[in-house]
């Protein structure tokens, strides 16, 4: 393993690079070269590649996004789009490739491996949506994002007396409502996990404002989405005034957390350590506190589990 590559691909996370930085500079530990490729697989295809040293990821730790850059590749799913990739890792000299992304990002990783190039992937979401690991790059940062704005929100719910659903993101994930939900306090936590009674979320606001309460923050995971809609709706049934909330693309920036920058610093450096051990075709995870690896696609095929203890903790907090 003379040198390896590193790229970012699909949706960015906070931490990503935090994770560039622990690939790069692993590698130079161990005496291995490191290219940055731009743009996800779509720098791979046309060979926007740079050299990497210690000093290119100074400064980055602490900095959300990702100094690779990175989109999405419709071309890479193709055998003329995979073919010109090969090429290119055969022009550039590259041994082995970390890709630092979401599921899609994956299967990427899963056709170069497949293709004798060594690839192994990191999870870097917000979403959380990944079943080989408890947590991706970029959640926990999320969470806190979310945390920050329903502090704020309760602030101005509390002087007008008002409900307030904030929608979050997730995809077809729950988890960073109910993390940003059991976290935040909030009265009902709305995921595409679990079902929803709008008569139960409503009776609970009633009961709150009865009880004294001068504010409620519901949070709707973007998987249910309809925020606006919602709101209408328990205005009309509870008489409370209700408004929406899309926090939207905030919730893909800003500094990642210590934690964040934790789990890009280990799984980078155990992304390198497999390819010099000569492993290829793996993805990383962490279990219990425990950092793993898989084969990609038994990786691609779990099924993520949705934490109904918390779900119900949550429910029970916010009686
Ligand atoms: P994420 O990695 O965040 O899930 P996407 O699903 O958009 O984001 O995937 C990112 C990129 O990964 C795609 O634009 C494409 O280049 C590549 N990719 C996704 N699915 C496949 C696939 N089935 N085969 C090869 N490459 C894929």
């Amino acid at each position: 393993m003379k040198t390896i590559a590193v790229l970012t691909s699909g949706g960015d996370a906070p931490g990503m690079n935090a994770a560039i930085r622990a690939v790069v500079r692993t590698a130079i530990y161990h005496g291995v070269d490191v290219l940055g490729i731009k743009r996800g697989f779509n720098g791979l295809i046309r060979g926007e590649i740079e050299e990497l040293e210690v000093s290119s990821v100074s400064d980055i730790l602490q900095r959300g996004g990702t100094i690779l850059r990175t989109a999405r590749c419709e071309e890479f799913k193709t055998d003329k789009g995979l073919k010109k990739a090969l090429n290119v890792v055969k022009i550039f000299g590259i041994d082995g490739i970390v890709v630092i992304g979401g599921d899609g990002s994956f299967r990427g990783a899963k056709d170069l491996s497949e293709l004798g190039v060594p690839t192994i992937a990191i999870p870097g979401t917000i979403d959380n949506d990944i079943a080989c690991t408890d947590f991706s790059i970029g959640f926990d940062t999320a969470v806190n994002t979310v945390i920050d704005a329903i502090n704020k929100i309760r602030d101005t719910a509390t002087s007008h007396e008002r409900a307030n659903i904030i929608e979050v993101m997730g995809r077809h994930s729950g988890d960073i409502a109910l993390y940003a939900g059991l976290a935040g306090g909030a009265e009902s936590i709305i995921v595409p996990e679990m079902g929803f009674d709008i008569d139960a979320v409503c009776k609970k606001l009633i009961k709150g404002k009865n009880r004294g309460k001068l504010h409620s923050i519901i949070i709707l995971a973007e998987g249910v989405g309809g925020s606006l809609e919602l709101g209408k709706q328990i205005q009309q049934k509870t008489g409370i005034e209700t408004r929406a909330t899309i926090l939207g693309h905030i919730q893909r920036g800003g500094s990642p957390t210590a934690r964040d920058r934790i789990l890009a610093s280990v799984m980078g450096a155990r992304a390198v350590e497999l390819l010099i051990s000569g492993a290829g075709n793996r993805v990383i995870g962490i279990i219990n506190n425990e950092l793993k690896d898989f084969d990609i696609q038994e990786a691609l095929n779990m099924e993520k589990s949705f934490d109904t203890h918390m779900y119900k903790l949550a429910g029970i907090l916010s009686i």
